[in-house]
């Protein structure tokens, strides 16, 4: 009896402790920034997040089915992280997102952020044009509040989605105060990435979404966000493109260069477009009849890397006249010509651009 006693009062002696240790967990969250509770607005925009197809099967399905209403039904968790808003932008492949989405985004995300009430942005998207949308917008939208992106490898109906995770996280992000003013952020499998530096580089894997050499800036655990790096180049309130007004924007192409190209493919991009980006080889480099034709255009010309750690400066540039892409991919060069042929620049402005973005 005695010794029943005794295993009582242990017991109740300790339960404070217990009480403390569980607090403390909760209190010591590292150095992650519990998340507030405010509105998270999700423009849903298709993708395979949004995708069906055969049970459990992780191909074969059709991107942009589920409406946003339905994306958000499978993850009752955001109850608890923020009050959400839903706007279906498109239900697409982003294989077919056009000019006319990205500023139609721009401009729903400007306006929507002047709503005191908006803590945040969270983009639904397919994976292979994510990093396109993403960096847009970076340059484009009008505000400090959190812009994140998000969208998932395995389609809704697969064994182990990755979206209903993904957004959850994103929203998080969205809703957190660590991601303001850091530019627009995707957020995928766990990690955070600069639109700048997001990349697509896998065709099958759940972290398809990293950033090649630059890496994640964050992690997300549990809704708490992580924040490491920031982004370093200017973004959102700091650039000098407005979007406002527009509702096209400027035709770029992109020519990839391998051995044996046809130099007439240029001079038909020129007369298709108002400026070119090319996906060298190596630092940038092409071919002797490559020169000769460029050399004739009269469109800009942005010469990028076809290598994933590709950087061209303005020494690696073999055409006078051209504009080194810096490290941006070709795409991701293609978006800021685009950007600033809005702006009528000239060679120089081009040059500073491409330096600064
Ligand atoms: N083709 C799909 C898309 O980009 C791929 C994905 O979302 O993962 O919409």
């Amino acid at each position: 009896m005695k010794r029943i006693l005794c295993l009582f009062l242990t017991l109740c002696l300790m339960l404070p402790v217990f009480a403390a240790a569980e607090t403390a967990v909760t209190d010591t969250a590292p150095t992650g920034t519990a998340v507030s509770r405010g509105r998270v607005v999700v423009l849903a925009t298709g993708g395979t997040i949004a995708g069906v197809g055969e049970a459990g099967k992780t191909a074969g399905y059709k991107p942009g089915s589920l409406t946003a209403e339905q994306l958000l039904a499978a993850v009752p968790e955001l109850e608890q992280v923020a009050d959400i808003e839903a706007v279906q932008v498109c239900n697409v492949n982003s294989d077919d997102i056009t000019a006319e989405v990205w500023l139609t985004l721009a401009h729903t995300v400007n306006e929507m952020a002047k709503d005191p009430g908006v803590t945040g942005f969270v983009i639904t998207h397919g994976t292979d044009t994510l990093e396109e949308t993403a960096y847009f917008l970076n340059l484009t939208v009008k505000t400090d509040k959190p812009v994140v992106i998000t969208g998932s490898m395995r389609p809704s109906t697969s064994i182990s989605a990755d979206g209903p995770m993904n957004l959850y996280q994103a929203v998080c992000v969205a809703a957190s105060p660590e991601a303001v003013g850091q530019g627009v952020l995707a957020v995928f499998s766990d990690r955070i990435y600069s639109a700048r530096s997001v990349t697509k580089t896998s065709t099958y894997h759940v972290t398809a979404i990293s950033a090649g050499e630059m890496g994640a800036i964050g992690v997300v655990r549990d809704g708490a966000v992580y924040l490491y790096e920031t982004p370093g180049k200017k973004h959102t309130t700091e650039t000098e493109f407005d979007v406002e007004g527009l509702t096209s924007l400027p035709r770029v192409s992109i020519l990839y260069f391998a051995v044996d190209a046809d130099p007439a493919l240029l001079r038909f991009a020129a007369e298709h477009s108002d400026g070119l980006v090319i996906a060298g080889a190596g630092a940038g480099e092409f071919s002797e009849a490559y020169i000769a034709v460029i050399g004739e255009l009269s469109i800009p010309v942005v010469v990028s890397s076809r290598i994933d750690d590709g950087v061209i400066t303005r020494d690696n540039l073999l055409c006078e006249g051209t504009i080194a892409a810096d490290n941006l991919s070709p795409q991701k060069a293609a978006i800021l010509l685009r950007l600033a042929l809005t702006k009528g620049a000239g060679a120089e402005e081009l040059a500073r651009m491409f330096l600064e973005y």
